[in-house]
């Protein structure tokens, strides 16, 4: 099955559960931007995660963008999730490669290091609300729910995960569990909700045992507070929102005289798009167009 996000609501409606599977997202920013194995995983996690910020957006255009910004070798890596199921991301040093850590897994603690993770939720209609919190592992779930539990104060659990083997991604994923505002205040919940999380052993090897099926793998997890699907699962897909319309939006912005001297010093323009690597390519004549619509709108050179 594709990707998919599923949202669920649990324990007599005290709690909400997210389940989303990012397998074929998380393979295709991998070829589209040349990844390691080592930033698959971190990306692939912080696509999951991301997405499952973004289901709790109250309107269908709301976005969330997810930064990280570390003092590791990884340096910072940026996901834009939508609460439509569009996601897209990438990371600034793609073919990074480290020693595994000791245990035989990726060294994601020492890949991202210190610093922080920047959350932006945006509905779509102005005053984007931006947060930050410390980075806590770097693995990206403990870093997620550290950030719910500052930002919304409800006690949270963020689980991702993914299996590599040597063919490639196998899968990719992600869940979120969290106390409803309203039950915030309900100790035994909380508790439950706790006991319940510390349990789950594995997440990675559940989310491959369950892999196509967000719904089972909510039961499996956690059958003791009888997940109940709000509604069918929503497809996932990696999508970039940039076009060559946008690009020529951007050259406007650059005004007349930096056109110029673009056509004289390099016959053209070259943009890249950071999200999927896209390339577009504007001739002389282009810009030149660019500079004719301007002029033709009253912009005076300079
Ligand atoms: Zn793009």
């Amino acid at each position: 099955m594709a990707d998919h996000i599923l949202r669920a609501i649990a324990a007599d409606r005290g709690i909400r559960m997210v389940a989303v599977e990012t397998t074929v997202s998380t393979r295709y920013a991998c070829r589209r931007h040349g990844l390691s194995y080592l930033t698959t995983t971190l990306l692939g996690r912080a696509m999951a995660g991301g997405l499952l910020l973004a289901s709790s957006m109250k309107t269908a255009q709301g976005r969330v963008t997810l930064r990280v910004q570390c003092g590791g070798p990884l340096r910072g890596l940026t996901v834009d999730a939508g609460r439509d199921g569009a996601v897209r991301g990438y990371v600034a040093v793609p073919g990074l490669e480290l020693d595994l850590a000791p245990e035989g897994q990726f060294d994601l603690a020492r890949a991202v290091g210190s610093g922080h993770l920047q959350i932006t939720r945006d509905e779509g209609h102005g005053n984007p609300l931006q947060s930050t919190v410390e980075l806590v592992s770097g693995a990206i779930g403990d870093d997620l729910a550290a950030y719910l539990f500052h930002s919304e104060q409800t006690p949270s659990a963020v689980f991702v995960g993914e299996h590599i083997t040597s063919k490639g991604i196998r899968c990719c994923g992600g869940v979120l569990v969290q106390v409803l505002p309203k039950a915030a205040n309900e100790p035994a919940l909380v508790d439950l909700l706790q006991r319940e999380c510390s349990a789950v052993e594995n997440f990675s090897q559940q989310l491959a045992a369950h892999q196509g099926n967000m719904a089972a793998l909510l039961q499996s997890l956690f059958n003791n507070l009888n997940p109940q699907p709000l509604a069918a699962p929503q497809p996932v897909r990696f999508h970039c929102r940039c076009t060559t319309s946008r690009c020529l939006a951007a050259l406007e912005l650059l005004g007349i005289h930096q056109l110029e001297e673009m056509i004289d010093e390099d016959g053209g323009a070259e943009m890249n798009c950071h999200f999927c690597g896209e390339v577009y390519r504007f001739s002389a004549a282009d810009l030149q167009g660019v500079i004719h619509g301007l002029v033709a709108n009253g912009v005076k050179p300079g």
